[in-house]
């Protein structure tokens, strides 16, 4: 039996933890001592998928207005905001969506960001178009993917999608990655009770012993579409000990402050496995993303309401220096800790869609 099941304990808090102070110019930290280090830039907010769990499409049906292109950023505005961003600490970015495949020309916007000093560009995909873009993104110096991948039994994963989508094109798209020299690839598989979690083992067993790490999300009550229910959500405890007694596992150390997974080791040596425990055990103590939405607003969580608009300050000629004060505003006055207060009442505020800012 596993010696240390996922209890919240495995968090680190900001004690305990060094966080450097030569980041950037200098860190900037929220009102509760939590820096700014990662940046999510959605770069659409359209998807070719139509996930129950986050575009169900009875919401984002074929009269949803999304955005017209004039109002989705510039490749060039967000390079701007992405080095105020790493100026404050920044080094992470991570594309994302909707699809972030979606979005024309994406290599061009990932040697723009690969350009700021310093800087690591990862990108969330459900992995449909990396076949044929998996070589070009990895040319324009893409350091990391990670996939979307809820089920490996076809007609699960189909009627997830919405889109009658199969599975083995998404495994294509894997090994296409991987050979671009994205690898390895981290695969992120949201459970929903009653849905995919009888799948859950043997999405298990397939990544066992790969060079792939996957990652078990908590189906969470983003956005107000997805219907969530309390009931729907597999603990990742459970999950965990379910695959403990099929092949034992043992904790591994967080690797960096802010690591969103709690991640065990196969004692077998066949590689690792994640939970991402959003909603059971919530880790607000060291989130220290922002998140940057297609149309150029700021959130500083995924649970917010309301974002911070940038694109304004952009298109009307602000200095780097005007909003550059914004950010560090928008970043000092943050409190967000949403998952630790999450009750029945709070799942029902008004919040931003999860396709709009990406995960
Ligand atoms: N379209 C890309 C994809 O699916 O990877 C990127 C955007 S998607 C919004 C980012 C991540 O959020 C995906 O891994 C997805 O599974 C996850 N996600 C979406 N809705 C969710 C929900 N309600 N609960 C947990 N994870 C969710
Ligand atoms: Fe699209 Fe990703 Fe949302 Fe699925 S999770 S609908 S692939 S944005
Ligand atoms: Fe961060 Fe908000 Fe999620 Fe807490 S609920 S971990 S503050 S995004």
């Amino acid at each position: 039996m596993m010696a240390d099941l996922p209890d919240g304990s495995g968090h680190p808090d900001l004690d305990g933890v060094d966080v450097p102070a030569e980041a950037g110019d200098g860190v900037l930290i929220d009102r509760l001592g939590r820096p700014l280090r990662d940046l999510r830039i959605s770069v659409t907010d359209r998807c070719n998928f139509r996930c129950r769990y986050c575009m169900p499409r009875e919401v984002f049906g074929p009269d949803f207005a999304f955005l017209p292109r004039t109002e989705i950023l510039a490749f060039e505005e967000i390079e701007r905001l992405a080095r105020l961003f790493a100026v404050r600490g920044v080094r992470k970015f991570r594309l994302t969506g909707g699809e972030p495949t979606l979005r024309a020309d994406l290599p061009v916007l990932i040697r723009m960001l690969k350009a700021i000093p310093g800087s690591e560009v990862a990108m969330t995909t459900n992995g449909t178009l990396l076949k044929s873009q998996a070589p070009a993104l990895a040319a324009a110096g893409l350091d990391r993917v990670t996939v979307s991948l809820d089920s490996l039994d076809d007609a699960t994963f189909r009627a997830m999608n919405d889109m009658d989508f199969p599975v083995a094109l998404v495994l294509e798209g894997i090994e296409a990655a991987t050979a671009a020299g994205l690898g390895p690839v981290k695969i992120n598989a949201v459970v929903r009770r009653g849905v995919n979690d009888h799948t859950t083992l043997e999405l298990a067993r397939h990544f066992r012993g790969t060079p792939h790490t996957l990652r078990f999300i908590e189906f969470m009550d983003v956005g107000n579409s997805n219907g969530w229910k309390m009931d729907e959500v597999l603990p990742a405890a459970d999950l965990a000990r379910a695959i403990d007694a099929e092949w034992p596992l043992e904790p591994v150390d967080p690797a960096y402050l802010g690591e969103v997974a709690q991640r065990y080791r196969y004692r077998d040596g066949a590689g690792e496995v994640g939970f991402i425990t959003s909603v059971t055990q919530p880790f607000c103590g060291t989130c220290t993303r922002a998140r940057l939405s297609a149309e150029g607003s700021v959130y500083t969580c995924l649970f917010a309401s309301d974002g911070v608009d940038l694109r304004g300050a952009l298109r009307r000629g602000d200095t780097d220096g005007a909003i550059g004060a914004l950010i560090d505003a928008t970043w000092r006055a943050r409190e967000d800790r949403y998952s630790e207060l999450r009750t029945a009442g709070t799942a029902g505020l008004k919040k931003v869609e999860m396709s709009y800012i990406g995960g």
